[in-house]
C-alpha cells in the first residue's frame, strides 16, 4: 500500500521542478524521469530513470536533485533505476510544448510494438515545415540531432525518439 504524506507531495513537486541542465525551461518532471519520492525519517529517497544511458546530464541531474533535497531539510538518497528504460513517451505534453518553444523539435511517439516506424521528416520547430535535412546525428548533446530547415533556413535540434 502506498501512503503519501503532504510532506512527500510537496517534496515531489519541488523535485519535479528541478530544471534539466541541458534543456532550458524544461524540468525533470516534464521529461518524466522522476520515478518516485519517498520520505523515510530524515531521509528522502528519490528514484530517477535517466533519459539516455550515458547522457552526461545524468550526473548533473543527480547532483541538482540531491541539492534540492538537502535544501528542503532532508538527507539525500538519490537512486537510479534503469528498468524499465526511460521512453520519450514519458515526456509530458507541457514538456513537449516547452521543447518546441526552446527551438527543439520534441520526439515523435514511440512506435507501437510490432510495427516498423516510417522515417517521416522531422518538422521544423519554428515554421513547422517538413522540408528539413539532417546535418548531424549528434547535436550539442548525445540526446539530440542537428537539422537545418530548407524553408526558413534556420538550423535546429530535434530530440531523438527512444
Ligand atoms: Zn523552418
Amino acid at each position: 500500500m502506498v501512503t503519501s504524506t503532504a510532506a512527500e507531495a510537496a517534496l515531489d513537486r519541488l523535485i519535479r521542478d528541478v530544471d534539466d541542465p541541458e534543456l532550458p525551461h524544461v524540468t525533470i518532471g516534464d521529461l518524466g524521469i522522476v520515478r518516485s519520492v519517498d520520505i523515510a525519517g530524515d531521509r528522502a529517497i528519490v528514484v530517477l530513470t535517466p533519459t539516455y544511458s550515458g547522457c552526461p546530464a545524468t550526473e548533473q541531474i543527480r547532483d541538482d536533485v540531491a541539492a534540492a533535497v538537502i535544501d528542503a531539510g532532508f538527507v539525500a538518497d538519490v537512486r537510479i533505476a534503469l528498468h524499465p528504460a526511460w521512453s520519450t513517451d514519458w515526456i509530458s505534453d507541457r514538456g513537449r510544448e516547452r521543447l518546441r518553444a526552446a527551438g527543439i523539435t520534441p520526439p515523435p511517439p514511440a512506435p507501437e510494438p510490432g510495427t516498423v516506424p516510417v522515417d517521416l521528416p522531422v518538422p521544423c520547430p519554428r515554421c513547422g515545415s517538413r522540408r528539413t535535412r539532417l546535418v548531424s546525428r549528434f547535436g550539442a548533446t548525445a540526446c539530440k540531432a542537428s537539422y537545418v530547415c530548407n524553408t526558413c533556413t534556420e538550423p535546429f535540434e530535434a530530440f531523438k525518439a527512444l
